[in-house]
C-alpha cells in the first residue's frame, strides 16, 4: 500500500508541475533536423504577430526560442492567413509565443536568474513541432496587468499573495474566457484538424494544450457550427477535437494554458507519402508570402524572400525572390552586407541563394542588409533592399548534462574508532553551469533506520558524513539536480 502511494506522489511530481521542470540543454535534435527562424510579418493581414519581448504574465516574446520546422510554420501561417481573410481582420492577432531553442532544445531562460529555469517542462518543446500559440483576443486589458495575454479574468488566488503583494497568478481559468475571440479561435482550430484529416490522413497533429475554459468555450462554437451546417463540420471532427485537445492534469495540460494553445505537430516524413503535400504547401507558402508583401507595398510586385536558418548551430540565408509567373527575370545578384555580390546559382528555383553564415556564438540581436539586383527580361532593372534580423546566439546551446559522464566517488576513514565518510561527484566543469545542487542519501543495512541525507557544498558539491555509531551502511547515492530541478541519480557506494 506503501508503495502505492509513493508511485502515486511521484506520479503527481513528474506530471502535474510543469515549471518546476528544466531543461537539460542535451541537443536531443540539433542535426536531425533544420530550423527555421519565426520573424514578425510583414504585413497584419498575416493574421498572426510576435511579441517584442516576455511579457508580464508569461506570454513569450523572446526571438531566440522562435524556431520551428518549415512544414509546420507554413501550416500555421497559411490558416492565420485564412482567419483573417474569412473572418475578417481580428482586434488582437494570434500571437505566437515559444517554439523551440535553435539546437532544437526546450527553451531556458539564463539571464537575471540566479540558476538556469526551463522556460517549459523538461523535453516538452524540444524538435521545432511544438509551438505556443497565443488565442485571439476581444481585449487585452486583464484585471492586474496590461496587455494581459490570459483570456479569462478569473486565474488569481483568493487568498494568497505574490511578492509583490498582487493576487497569486494560478495559471488556469476558474471562470469564463470573457476575452476570447471564440469566433476565430474557433475556425483556426476547425481549420487545423480539417487539414489534420484532409490533408494528412489524420496523421498531422499529436496533441493540443488548452485550458479547459478554452476548450469548452470552442467545442460549443464548433457545435453550433455543425447544427448549422456551416463549414463542413462533421461529428467525426468533433470527436478528434475532442481526443486530441487536451487539458489533462496528469499530463501536466491544465495549468499554463490560460494565455496560449500548445500544438505539438507529428513527425511528417518529408520523403514519405506526404511528400507532395509539402510541396503543395510550400508553393502556398510563398504564393501567401507574396500576396502579404503586395498587401504592404500595393505599387510593387517584386520582393526579397529571405529565410534564417539554422543546422546544429551553423546559420544560412536562403534568398529568393517572390514574383508574379508573368513577370519574367533575366538575370538576379545579391548582396549581404558589405560582402561581394553574387548571382544567384538557381534562376529555375526563384533565384536562389544560400548565404552560409558559419557558427559564431552571438550574445545579442544583430542586423543585417540584403541587397538584390534583378533585370527583368523586357530590360529593365529593380534594385531592392531587406533587413534580415539575427537572433541572439547563446553559447551555451553547445552544452548538454550526460548523466554518463557525472560520477560519485567516496573515501572512507576511520579516526579514533570512527567512520568519516567524504563524498563528491566529479564531472566535466563545464556541468557547473547547468549542476545546480547535489543532495547525498546514505541508507542503512537496518532498514528500520531512517536514511540520511546531507547536501554537497562547493565546485564539486562536496559533503560529510560522520558515522559515528558505525551504522552498517547498505548504499549511498548523490542526486544531482540539474537546472535545479531535473534529477539524475548516480550510485557511489553499494555493499557486495
Ligand atoms: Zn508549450
Amino acid at each position: 500500500m506503501k508503495k502505492i502511494k509513493i508511485l502515486f506522489a511521484m506520479t503527481l511530481l513528474l506530471n502535474c508541475a510543469p515549471v518546476v521542470r528544466a531543461n537539460d540543454g542535451l541537443d536531443r535534435y540539433g542535426g536531425r533536423y533544420l530550423f527555421y527562424h519565426l520573424y514578425q510579418p510583414i504585413s497584419e493581414n498575416a493574421g498572426f504577430t510576435v511579441l517584442e519581448e516576455d511579457m508580464k504574465g508569461g506570454a513569450d516574446g523572446a526571438p531566440a526560442y522562435r524556431w520551428g520546422r518549415p512544414e509546420f510554420l507554413a501550416i500555421v501561417k497559411l490558416i492565420a492567413a485564412e482567419v483573417n481573410t474569412t473572418q475578417g481582420k481580428a482586434q488582437h492577432q494570434m500571437p505566437i509565443f515559444d517554439l523551440s531553442a535553435e539546437n532544437g532544445d526546450t527553451p531556458i531562460d539564463w539571464e537575471d536568474k540566479e540558476y538556469p529555469t526551463g522556460r517549459h517542462p523538461g523535453n516538452s518543446h524540444d524538435g521545432g513541432n511544438n509551438f505556443d500559440l497565443g488565442y485571439y483576443m476581444t481585449s487585452l486589458k486583464g484585471p492586474h496587468i496590461d496587455p494581459d495575454y490570459a483570456v479569462c479574468d478569473d486565474h488569481y488566488s483568493k487568498t494568497e499573495q505574490d511578492e509583490e503583494g498582487k493576487p497569486k497568478d494560478l495559471y488556469q481559468c476558474f471562470g469564463p474566457v470573457i476575452r476570447l475571440d471564440v469566433e476565430r479561435q474557433a475556425y483556426f482550430f476547425l481549420r487545423l484538424f480539417q487539414w489534420h484529416a484532409d490533408r494528412f490522413d489524420h496523421l498531422l497533429l499529436e496533441a493540443i494544450g488548452v485550458d479547459h475554459y478554452v476548450k469548452k468555450a470552442v467545442l460549443d462554437r464548433i457545435s453550433s457550427w455543425r447544427e448549422q451546417g456551416t463549414y463542413n463540420v462533421t461529428p467525426e471532427i468533433i470527436a478528434e477535437m475532442e481526443k486530441i485537445m487536451t487539458c489533462d492534469r496528469w499530463g501536466g495540460w491544465a495549468r499554463f494554458h490560460h494565455h496560449h494553445t500548445h500544438v505539438r505537430f507529428r513527425e511528417i516524413d518529408e520523403g514519405g507519402p506526404f511528400r507532395n503535400e509539402l510541396y503543395k504547401l510550400f508553393d502556398q507558402e510563398r504564393a501567401l508570402e507574396w500576396q502579404l508583401w503586395h498587401d504592404k507595398f500595393v505599387d510593387k510586385t517584386v520582393f526579397i524572400k529571405a529565410d534564417l536558418l539554422s543546422y546544429k548551430l551553423g546559420r544560412a540565408i536562403d534568398v529568393t525572390i517572390l514574383k508574379p509567373k508573368n513577370l519574367l527575370v533575366e538575370s538576379c545578384e545579391y548582396k549581404l552586407g558589405s560582402e561581394d555580390w553574387v548571382t544567384a546559382e538557381e534562376p529555375e528555383n526563384n533565384f536562389r541563394y544560400v548565404f552560409d553564415l558559419p557558427y559564431k556564438p552571438q550574445p545579442r540581436d544583430k542586423k543585417l542588409r540584403i541587397q538584390a539586383k534583378i533585370q527583368l527580361s523586357e530590360g529593365t532593372s529593380i534594385n531592392l533592399s531587406q533587413v534580415v534580423h539575427l537572433p541572439a546566439l547563446s553559447p551555451v546551446l553547445r552544452v548538454g548534462v550526460y548523466k554518463s559522464a557525472i560520477c560519485g566517488n567516496y573515501k572512507k576513514e576511520v579516526i579514533e574508532g570512527k567512520e568519516l565518510w567524504q563524498l563528491t561527484v566529479s564531472f566535466p566543469p563545464v556541468y557547473n553551469i547547468y549542476i545546480t545542487k547535489v543532495a547525498y542519501q546514505i541508507f542503512f543495512m537496518d532498514d528500520t533506520i531512517e536514511p540520511v541525507v546531507v547536501n554537497g557544498k562547493g565546485d564539486q558539491f562536496e559533503a560529510t558524513f560522520d558515522n559515528d555509531k558505525k551504522k552498517g551502511i547498505l548504499s549511498i547515492e548523490a542526486t544531482v539536480y540539474v537546472s535545479k530541478r531535473i534529477r539524475h541519480t548516480i550510485p557511489i557506494y553499494v555493499t557486495l
